[in-house]
């Protein structure tokens, strides 16, 4: 099923994928009773009309952290959870980073919905009807998501756990490309405690879903992410300084994976702001 901004399929059962192409990914599971949407993308489309067809008459958003790209269409569900770390930051402005994105995706020729610019669109404020903590677990009816904290990327990152299928959805803790812990909000000691944990329990999973990039992961990605990140953390590696488009910080390079840091005394490049 195509929408004109969504690509949307079943990728397991009653799992859906919702592609916002070139940008990020969002998730629909549904249970006999309840659906719930793992992330709700920019914003940019209208993702409630999107889901409409596929949802049960309960819905409920589950933000897996509050990064402007995950968050995008909450102002339209009742039901809105994320971590009790990122509730306040869910609130936070960020105009000046969305402003900034969309400018970005004009330089680079990314594709943007007709009418989306960045003088004309607003990121609709959001607010979470509920938080959640680590091991929480919301019964859809016949199949639980329960709640992983998987702080680094975010202090309130948060994966989801599918109780039928083993799927795990994990936001931006780890996918295909250059992971990001050049913002403020991001640690990257808890970076490395949270992929040590998931690539422990790697094994159990089923499919991993990431925010970005291609999915499910390859097997194994997790491990060598956490190889990566051990690396960056005990001095192994040396970092590059660059500077994109966001802002100078430090390029980790290793085997084929990456990863973006601060830079050496920075408090990290800012995410809120007008
Ligand atoms: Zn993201």
């Amino acid at each position: 099923m195509t929408s004109d901004w969504f690509d949307i399929w079943q990728v397991q059962d009653e799992v859906y994928v919702i592609e916002e192409r070139g940008h990020v990914q969002s998730y629909l599971v549904n249970g006999s009773e309840v659906s719930a949407l793992i992330d709700t993308g920019t914003g940019f489309g209208d993702l409630r009309a999107a889901v409409q067809p596929l949802v049960r008459d309960r819905v409920m958003a589950l933000n897996t952290h509050w990064h402007y790209d995950h968050i995008g269409g909450n102002a339209d569900f009742d039901r809105v959870g994320i971590h009790r770390k990122e509730e306040a930051l869910l609130s936070a402005d960020v105009s000046g980073a969305v402003r900034f994105y969309l400018e970005m995706c004009g330089r680079l020729g990314w594709p943007l919905p007709e009418g989306v610019s960045p003088e004309g669109f607003r990121l609709r404020p959001s607010a979470a009807t509920f938080v959640f903590d680590h091991g929480d677990r919301f019964d859809l009816g016949g199949r639980t998501l329960e709640a992983i904290h998987a702080p680094g990327h975010s202090p309130g990152s948060t994966c989801f756990l599918d109780s039928l299928t083993g799927a795990l959805f994990v936001g931006d803790v780890v996918y295909e490309g250059s992971l990001y812990a050049q913002f403020e909000d991001a640690d990257l000691g808890q970076y490395v405690a949270t992929l040590r944990m998931l690539a422990r329990r790697e094994n159990s999973f089923g499919r991993i879903y990431p925010g970005h990039g291609p999915f499910p992961l390859l097997k194994g990605l997790m491990g060598r992410a956490l190889e990566l990140m051990e690396r960056v953390v005990g001095g192994a590696l040396l970092g590059q300084e660059v500077t994109e488009p966001w802002g100078p910080c430090v390029l980790y390079e290793w085997r084929g994976l990456s990863a973006y840091d601060r830079l050496p005394n920075s408090a990290g490049l800012p995410l809120i702001g007008g």
